[in-house]
């Protein structure tokens, strides 16, 4: 596999990297065994984060004994010094690793967050104190907003970026990516595949490869999709590919769920980010999917407060309640369609959704 520089840090990093959310998903013999199956295939680049779950622990597993071969980056959602230092040690003990490659500071989103990392004797200088105690070799940050990342990187203290970068959401490329090109940070590109919305993820994978230096950690949990993400090498992406990634952009829109879960647990058990793009599924692997098993979730999705927890946490300001409940109902009435429930029952459910209100 194609090592790349990543940016000032001079880690030489594999053209693609391992996003290592997904394989909290399943359980964690499959997790480690998938780690390891990336690692064979070529890919020493593995990004986790201590919101993940089982994953850092997983990575730990799988990866232990390599050292240098493999390079490991993790992150921490905390801005103030108390949590991050927990979360810090957390990761070291997970990781099983003498150092860490890459910590980055995880979804900064906000100036004030921005400004509590780099407040004197913060998040910041914590971690530097870690690299001169040989714990930590590189500081990173991320975010889901580009323009602040440019206030980020003009601080000239993170030596790598990660944003989301895809076909339908490539607002990095106007500015961001070149600052960053033009200081020598590492780029790395997170949501290549935005969740799974592209008919195919080989070209979309491919479509981030014709930028130079920018990273694609593309998120798997089985090995079919490892495979196919690594097709995406073989060669850049045809004309029909490309006609293909902006169809799929012109069919979503810009209000669309990426999959990152950071909206859930729902309060009240309603499964909202699976509510949301329950659509989308069911239009790629065929409306006969639909079983009674899904009816349930939608008829609870109908039951939802609008108390606001979920958008609150949606890194991508998606009106979540909104969206919750008319997918419910849109959900319901293909369900009519599927002759799995019938207009009287539709019209119940509705009923005891609206006394509720
Ligand atoms: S707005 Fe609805 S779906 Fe979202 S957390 Fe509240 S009850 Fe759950
Ligand atoms: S609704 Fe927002 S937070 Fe929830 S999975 Fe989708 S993009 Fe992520």
């Amino acid at each position: 596999m194609e090592l790349v520089r990543l940016g000032k840090t001079d880690l030489m990093v594999s053209r693609i990297g391992f996003g290592a959310l997904p394989i909290q998903s399943v359980d964690r013999n499959s997790a480690v065994k998938v780690v390891r199956y990336v690692y064979e295939r070529g890919i020493n680049f593995f990004d986790t984060a201590r919101s993940y779950t089982t994953s850092e622990g997983d990575l730990g597993r799988a990866l232990a004994g390599l050292n240098s071969k493999v390079i490991v980056a993790t992150k921490s959602a905390f801005k103030n010094l108390e949590q991050l230092d927990k979360d810090f040690n957390l990761s070291f003990d997970n990781l099983q690793r003498s150092y860490i490659d890459l910590f980055q500071f995880h979804i900064v989103n906000y100036e004030k967050e921005l400004e509590a990392i780099l407040k004197k004797g913060g998040p910041l200088d914590y971690l530097k104190n870690e690299q001169k105690k040989g714990r930590l070799r590189h500081i990173g940050i991320t975010s889901h907003r580009p323009k602040l990342m440019l206030q980020a990187l003009k601080t000239g203290v993170f030596e790598t970026v990660q944003v989301p970068l895809n076909y339908i959401e490539n607002e990095p490329l106007e500015e961001l990516i070149p600052l960053a090109r033009s200081l020598d940070i590492g780029i790395i590109a997170m949501k290549p595949v935005a969740g799974g919305v592209f008919t195919g993820n080989r070209s979309a994978i491919s479509w981030i490869l014709q930028h130079p230096s920018v990273v694609p950690i593309p998120g798997m949990c089985r090995i079919e999709e490892v495979d196919d993400n690594l097709k995406a090498l073989d060669a850049p992406p045809a004309r029909a590919e490309l006609d293909q990634l902006e169809a799929d952009k012109q069919g979503l829109g810009t209000v669309f769920c990426r999959r990152c879960d950071y909206c859930m647990p729902c309060p009240n058990d309603i499964e909202a980010s699976y509510i949301v793009r329950s659509g989308m599924i069911f239009k790629r692997v065929g409306w006969d999917k639909m079983e009674k098993s899904h009816i349930d979730a939608f008829t609870k999705g109908l039951t939802c407060d609008r108390c606001g927890t979920c958008a609150s946490r949606c890194p991508y300001d998606l009106p979540l309640a909104e969206m919750v409940i008319d997918e419910s109902k849109a959900m319901l009435r293909k369900a009519v369609e599927q002759g799995l429930i019938t207009e009287a029952e539709f019209s119940e459910k509705l009923k005891v959704a609206e006394k509720k209100d």
